[in-house]
């Protein structure tokens, strides 16, 4: 996974604050972990007065029990600071992964349920990284850098506090010091870090090739390409080994400056403290404790300015998330159902009915589309490609709201509905039948779980499945894998209307197989629609002339409009345009076959 080095920061930190939201429920373990915080930084702090009395009063002194004394209480100190970090470390940690686990929920139960539209806006693969890399983002600033940088600002203040307290003329000149210290820190530090990410994309390029050239073995090696790619692939390493050696050299310069930096400050601070303690100005444990509060605060500014990108990039980690969010549905439901009438006449009216791709508004997909279908009616939708069918689709379940016009169901308007009122009276077998990695039995109970054993045989019979399922290894139990991989085209058709008809639907929206099925199988799925008619309405986008002849009523449509209604004899005689397409669309093969059945 992406480790989101290169995901865009934002300059304002006030994007973190909606990640409030989510830490508000664990106020309990927030308080626990700030407890401990304060209470490790305040340990840390008073360490520094322990050094002073142990070398003024234990070794000065030459009282042993002084010593003695001072090296139990340190004990303490050290057991206390230990169970503190443990306390802090586990709280601090216990959050992050649970706000994220519950960030990431947030986001994915939220985009489950938005318009299918916003996904051919915003690029799944984005989406993808918002989900897992940014709440990482997240996950590693709430549990670690947040608190990275609390410690740190408590040990800055108390540190600079106790600086001044122990001696403030020492105190000025180190403050004095700090930008010569920090400023060339950071910008080597922030170098280094540039150049550590580009170094990570060139390996990332060197690891593509690679593995290109690697899949592809057999084109490469036909095309005698080995020495090219070797070629390729040394200038890729190299240009990598270059950009390491600068990032090496930049580090090397980095440490080197930093014990330069740091051993100077100590033998200045020694230099002039020096000179306070031999004229008895200060004693020698002041001194050591005023080196250890000037490293303790010299070390939460440098631990801050690391952790400050962390927060920048968490914050734009935030700002994209509650972006997604945020994003509204555009199908809107209404607060109550209408509900369906008694016996409603028709299952389906389109009445009206124009659309437009909101993305594509120059076009007009379907426009003003009217036709009905009676409560258990077969009707076969026809068109070339390209005319709106699987639109027409798209829009009976209400994925998209029509631009025009009304859709009813039942004898209700599917904007008065609620979206599972919708989607459940309806059944809808694609034309490349989807299926999830599974058993046969998950995947025929999708829409319907709480099934039983009698309705999922009978829905598999009705799709003229139950025959090969039974005769697999595992029956019911099979396992498939994603896309339905070990299972041929006709039989992913078939688990696809036993999936559809399981739920039991008021209408069948079915698109056929255009992948050329063997006979068998198409001569089944024939069969199935056969047992269907009079069960549920059934809408079909049909490309064979043996489903458009099953059909009580065939629809044509053309660019986006219903241009002619009738059955396969009256179109074939009265309208030219259909005529023509099953001329075209419907194989010889397919007419012979028709032709042997009538005259059969
Ligand atoms: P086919 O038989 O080839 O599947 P179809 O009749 O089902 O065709 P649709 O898929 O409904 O046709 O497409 C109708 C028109 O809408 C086409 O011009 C297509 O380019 C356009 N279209 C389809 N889906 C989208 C989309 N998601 N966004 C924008 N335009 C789309």
């Amino acid at each position: 996974m992406d480790d989101g080095l290169n995901r865009p920061v934002s300059k304002k930190l006030t994007n973190l604050r909606p990640a409030w939201r989510f830490l508000k429920p664990y106020r309990r373990q927030v308080l626990w972990a700030s407890m401990a915080l304060v209470m490790t930084a305040g340990v840390t702090l008073s360490i520094g007065q322990g050094i002073r009395i142990v070398i003024d009063q234990g070794l000065s002194d030459g009282s042993s029990m002084i010593l003695s004394q001072s090296i139990w209480f340190f004990a303490i100190l050290v057991v206390v600071l230990t169970l503190g970090t443990f306390v802090r470390f586990y709280f601090v940690s216990w959050v992050g992964e649970r706000v994220s686990a519950d960030i990431r929920y947030a986001v994915f139960s939220h985009l489950i349920n938005l318009h299918p539209g916003f996904f051919e806006e915003n690029l799944p693969t984005e989406i993808q990284s918002r989900i897992t890399t940014d709440t990482t983002l997240l996950q590693t600033v709430i549990g670690s850098s947040v608190s990275i940088a609390l410690r740190n600002i408590l040990m800055f203040c108390g540190g600079l506090v106790l600086l001044f307290v122990t001696n403030a003329k020492l105190s000025l000149v180190v403050i004095a010091s700090v930008p010569f210290v920090v400023l060339p820190v950071i910008i080597f530090g922030r170098r280094v870090r540039n150049l550590s990410r580009f170094s990570q994309d060139t390996l990332a390029e060197v690891g593509t090739q690679a593995g290109e050239s690697l899949r592809n073995i057999k084109i490469v090696q036909s095309f005698n390409h080995e020495a090219h790619d070797v070629q390729e692939f040394d200038k890729r390493v190299g240009v990598a080994f270059d950009i390491a050696i600068q990032r090496i050299k930049q580090r090397s310069f980095l440490i080197a400056l930093v014990m330069l930096l740091v051993l100077g400050a100590i033998a200045t601070m020694l230099w002039i403290g020096g000179q306070d303690v031999l004229a008895g100005r200060i004693s020698p444990g002041e001194l050591a404790a005023f080196i250890f509060y000037a490293f303790m605060v010299a070390g939460s500014v440098g631990a801050i300015s690391e952790v400050y990108s962390d927060l920048q990039r968490a914050a734009g980690a935030t700002e994209r998330l509650v972006e997604l969010l945020g994003a509204p549905s555009q199908l809107l439901e209404p607060p109550t159902s209408k509900g369906f009438p008694q016996n409603p006449e028709y299952s389906l009216s389109v009445d009206g009915l124009s659309f437009t791709y909101p993305h594509r508004k120059s076009i007009e997909v379907l426009t003003d589309v009217n036709f009905l279908i009676k409560t258990g009616e077969m009707v076969a939708l026809v068109g070339p490609s390209g005319a709106g069918k699987s639109t027409l689709f798209d829009l009976v379940q209400r994925f998209y709201d029509p631009t025009s016009g009304r859709i009813l169901l039942n004898g209700t308007n599917i904007g008065e509905l609620k979206l599972s009122e919708v989607r459940s009276s309806i059944g809808f077998v694609p034309q490349d039948p989807t299926l999830f990695s599974g058993s046969i039995r998950a995947n025929v109970t999708y829409g319907a779980p709480e099934s039983d054993e009698h309705e999922i045989h009978e829905a598999l019979e009705l799709a003229h499945a139950l025959k090969f399922v039974k005769q697999l290894p595992d029956g019911l139990e099979t396992l498939i894998g994603e896309g339905g991989a070990g299972l041929s085209g006709g039989q992913k058709q078939r688990l696809a209307i036993a999936r559809a008809l399981l739920k039991k639907p008021d209408v069948l929206l079915l698109d056929e197989a255009t992948s050329a099925l063997d006979a068998e199988s198409e001569e089944y799925i024939r069969q199935s629609i056969q047992e269907l008619k009079g069960r549920c309405s059934i809408l079909v986008i049909a490309h064979r002339l043996s489903t458009v002849r099953q059909a009580d009523r065939i629809l044509i449509l053309s660019e986006g409009s219903v241009v002619a209604d009738g059955n396969h004899e009256q179109l074939i005689k009265s309208n030219d345009l259909y005529a023509r397409f099953a001329k075209i669309q419907f194989s010889n093969e397919d007419l012979m076959q028709d032709k042997a059945r009538t005259a059969g």
